[in-house]
This record gives C-alpha cells, sequence and structure tokens, in this order.
C-alpha cells in the first residue's frame, strides 16, 4: 500500500487474526509488533506473523491502453536513440 509516496507497511498477527492499522516506517510496524507481542503473546513471537510490505508496481499492473502506449513510447525511444548515434 502507497499512500502519497510514502511506503506504508502493516503488521499481521496470523493466531490473533489480526492486521494493525499501517505504519508510516519500519520504526512505527517494529514498536506496533512489539506492543502486540507483549499485549497478546506475553513477548514471545506469535506463529505466522507476518509484515505486510507495499507492493510494487509493474508495466502489468496499467490498463491495456496504457501498457501499450509505454511500450510504444519505449520502442519510439529506443529508436530515436540508436537513430542519432
Ligand atoms: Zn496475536
Amino acid at each position: 500500500m502507497r499512500t502519497r509516496g510514502i511506503a506504508m507497511f502493516q503488521y499481521r498477527c496470523a493466531q490473533c487474526r489480526t492486521t494493525s492499522p499501517a505504519a508510516h516506517s519500519r520504526h512505527e510496524l517494529n514498536a506496533e509488533r512489539n506492543r502486540h507481542r507483549d499485549l497478546f503473546h506475553g513477548g514471545h513471537i506469535p506463529d505466522g506473523e507476518q509484515i505486510i510490505a507495499p507492493r510494487r508496481m509493474s508495466l502489468l499492473d496499467l490498463p491495456g491502453e496504457q501498457r501499450i502506449a509505454a511500450v510504444v513510447l519505449t520502442v519510439v525511444l529506443v529508436v530515436a536513440y540508436m537513430i542519432r548515434f
């Protein structure tokens, strides 16, 4: 997940079946994870806990026409670069 260019992470506990609110930094995420471990698991590490990181966007995530436009633009730039040299 990404909001206004800031990477956001979430902590998920599979034992409790809960997901934390988004943390705005790794430091904030670690604090949330440690708080959860202390409050609900006596400081132990619950099995199956996860860090949900923002997914990286790829060309395949674009809608079809934007994907085609990106490929065409790339080809045009490569051809223009080759013609110049
Ligand atoms: Zn838990």
